[in-house]
């Protein structure tokens, strides 16, 4: 656990490194912790670093944890694809969303978004590379989709997220998160108001932020890796 706090340390200095290298060196860029297969004990150790945002991405897991740390004061977003039987329990549960990428999806969040909480935050899922398994929005797709959420009244429409390719140079995905920003800047020059780009994880974080991220996505490089087995010291 002491770990969490020295790589969390770690992760700040490499963002803020990066942001004053990078277009946008005042920019607030948020780390969000994303925590899924993590313990609540490792997700408690990250909240005693200062982290307040917390990624899940399977609502069962999450749910679990929501409620074993529910007296911690955590933003909690879910970052997973979004299953149409999940949206109940995601609308109830989590401050943001961030792979919407399909209007019956946002239309069924809106909906069951409970009236006496804050609009539910929502980013929308672009996938840039036109990979046949991955979920989003094409790119052609976005500003339509992108008008059909703002006028849901229950959600509040932040910005677009993105999951490049994996396994490539940190530095190709440059242009991906480069033209991520562009696309968003498109939409703000026609009247969508938005301010999020959720983008960039632990292999290219730094990229990323350089390019405009204002939410980075780290699993990894804070937690270590998911599959070896949860320390318990
Ligand atoms: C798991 C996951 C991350 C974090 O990945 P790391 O490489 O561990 O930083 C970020 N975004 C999404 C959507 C994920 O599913």
């Amino acid at each position: 656990m002491d770990k969490i706090a020295a790589h969390i340390v770690q992760t700040l200095q490499r963002v803020r490194d990066a942001k004053f290298s990078g277009r946008f060196p005042d920019s607030i860029v948020t780390l969000l912790a994303v925590s899924k297969r993590q313990s609540a004990a490792a997700i408690q150790a990250a909240y005693d670093s200062g982290i307040r945002d917390f990624g899940e991405s399977t609502v069962q897991e999450a749910l679990r944890k929501l409620e074993d740390l529910e007296s911690l004061n955590i933003t909690w977003h879910f970052i997973g694809q979004i299953q149409s039987n999940k949206t109940r329990d995601i609308a109830r549960n989590f401050q943001w969303v961030h792979a919407v990428d399909r209007l019956k999806i946002a239309t069924r969040l809106n909906d069951q978004r409970p009236h006496n909480y804050p609009p539910l935050n929502v980013c929308l899922q672009v996938n840039q590379a036109g990979e046949a398994q991955k979920a989003g929005v094409s790119e052609a797709d976005v500003s339509t989709l992108a008008r059909n959420v703002i006028s849901l009244p229950r959600l509040r429409l932040r910005g677009l997220m993105t999951l490049p390719p994996a396994n490539t140079d940190p530095k190709a995905n440059a242009i991906l998160f480069a033209r991520l920003r562009d696309l968003k800047d498109t939409l703000v020059a026609d009247s969508i108001p938005l301010d999020t780009l959720s983008m960039g994880m632990s292999a290219d974080f730094e990229v990323a932020v350089r390019e405009g991220s204002t939410i980075v996505r780290i699993g990894t490089a804070i937690f270590g890796k998911r599959d070896s087995p949860i320390k318990t010291q």
